[in-house]
């Protein structure tokens, strides 16, 4: 990371330059085009001009967070667009915002410096005694520093990497390995997307390099992999490519299933997998599904992935959810009520990457516009970042559905009248709230007029109970039930 500047100025967030404004905006539509959506959305669109000055141009960023993000992970994408917007010499500065101001006082923020220039310290160093280091990620020939650069996020690590039953396993297992490289071989992590697998394999790799620094780790996502690989056929470098990956102690590969259909690449590997295995040196895959399942793979390389340690990861449950937003915020040093907490678990309920996504731009729009978080802020960003939100499945949704299809009002429903009519309804509704939402019985009960959870429990054990003989009440939950699940997707 680089050196925080220690100069510190006091800005003004909402006053920037108009020409900074408008060169941002040109940077911006231009990013847009070359970065993934979901990523522009929460680490670029944050961004605000602050200053052009000579070829200089300062933006302001929301947390070191931010900072750190983009220039390891955007760097080279910033740079291109700098240079194409303003020109060769173009630079670029950041301004976090560490204090928003109060209206009193003047927002602060602190400088540091951007690394679009010489962003490459190896190119135009003289291969003199190099000759034979050869790096498919830098290409030519190189200190040993670079040779053996490990490609790892650093802030991928186990101590933020909450635990829950959805990955327990994993990350228990992930640290055995980080203990004794080589003894489970290989280790297979695979899982829908957002869950949570490149952090778990980052960590390891992480934590490798901190018990045994001798080791050389390397971590690869398979698309890179794949483009080295091409890359080195069209250069004739094949050997060279084969003996780097060679000479790794810990191999981590992101997202096999990239390669699916690639022959040649998955020749490749498989002879760099076989090498490294006989030598008892640690292969850590990811996937999104099971080896087994990894259709358009070679039978010799899906076998040889699943010889290991396998394991799935499952879908996070809400207590391990809310846990991690907590965690999440509170790094950024914002404290909101458990009830947002839980509101927002609920709502983001599979994918962590935009449940991130969703607490950078909260977290952002705190910092930069020092406002407070309320709920109607959550659902603002949840309706720009996360895809599938399911609107339908709240408890109100469900006590309409059931007054319409009972013929009762919603009020009677919600009332304590004890009158049989309105009884089954009512304890319908409670039922299908619990099948259908993961909501907890008391959050349940405070629609219901404020009943608590045995009471809500006592009247879901009755429909239970009652539609074991009652053809009548069994086709209304049907009925209901088939109109719940088309609005579950
Ligand atoms: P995957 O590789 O499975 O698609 P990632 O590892 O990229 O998912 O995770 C998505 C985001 O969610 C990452 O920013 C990651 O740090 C975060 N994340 C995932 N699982 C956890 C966890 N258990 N604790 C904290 N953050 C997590
Ligand atoms: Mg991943």
């Amino acid at each position: 990371m680089l050196e925080v500047a220690e100069k510190r100025n006091k800005v003004s967030v909402n006053q920037s330059d108009p020409l900074a404004q408008e060169l941002w905006a040109k940077c911006l539509a231009r990013l847009k085009t070359i970065i993934p959506e979901q990523e522009f959305k929460n680490f670029f669109l944050p961004l605000r001009a602050k200053s052009f000055v000579g070829k200089h141009l300062s933006i302001f960023v929301p947390s070191q967070f931010f900072y750190d993000k983009l220039e390891s992970d955007y760097i080279d994408q910033i740079a291109e667009t700098i240079e194409a917007v303003i020109g060769p010499d173009a630079t670029l500065e950041y301004a976090i915002v560490v204090d928003s101001g109060d209206g009193l006082s003047q927002p602060l923020s602190m400088v540091l410096p951007g690394n679009t220039t010489n962003r490459h310290p190896a190119v135009g160093k003289p291969q003199t005694t190099q000759q034979e280091a050869f790096s498919p990620f830098y290409g030519s020939a190189l200190p040993d520093s670079f040779l053996h650069d490990s490609n790892l996020n650093s802030s991928y690590t186990f101590d933020n990497f909450i635990e829950g039953d959805y990955n327990q396993f994993a990350r228990r297992f992930g640290i055995n390995i980080s203990k004794n490289p080589g003894s489970t071989n290989p280790f297979f992590v695979y899982g829908g997307v957002g869950l949570g697998k490149t952090h778990l394999v980052q960590a390891i790799g992480n934590s490798i390099k901190e018990n045994f620094p001798n080791l050389f780790v390397l971590y690869v996502s398979c698309e890179r992999f794949l483009n080295q690989f091409l890359d080195s056929v069209s250069t004739g470098k094949i050997q060279q490519f084969n003996k780097f990956y060679n000479q790794v102690d810990v191999l981590i590969l992101d997202d096999v299933q990239i390669l699916k259909e690639k022959e040649k690449t998955q020749e490749i590997l498989f002879d760099i997998f076989n090498n490294l295995h006989q030598r008892k040196k640690q292969i850590i895959l990811t996937s999104d599904c099971a080896p087994k399942d990894l259709k358009g793979m070679h039978e010799r390389l899906k076998s040889r992935f699943g010889a290991g340690l396998t394991v799935d990861f499952l879908r996070p449950d809400l207590e391990t959810r809310v846990a991690i937003i907590q965690h999440k915020l509170q790094k950024d040093g914002i404290i909101i009520p458990t009830e947002y907490m839980e509101f927002l678990a609920r709502k983001v309920d599979t994918n962590l990457r935009e449940l991130e996504g969703v607490i950078i731009s909260l977290v952002a729009r705190t910092t930069v516009f020092n406002t407070e978080v309320t709920l109607d802020s959550i659902k603002d960003v949840i309706k720009d970042i996360v895809t599938d939100v399911d609107d339908d499945l709240t408890v109100p949704s469900i006590i309409s559905m059931v007054a319409e299809y009972f013929k009762v009002s919603e009020e009677k429903i919600q009332s304590p009248s004890r009158l049989k009519d309105i009884m089954l309804p009512r304890q319908v509704a409670m039922y299908l709230a619990k099948e259908y939402t993961e909501q907890s019985l008391k959050y349940i009960g405070e629609f219901f007029g404020g009943k608590d959870h045995t009471t809500v429990m006592h009247s879901i054990r009755k429909i239970k109970e009652s539609v074991k003989d009652d053809a009548q009440l069994k086709r209304a939950l049907e009925d209901l039930g088939n109109k719940l699940r088309t609005k579950q997707h």
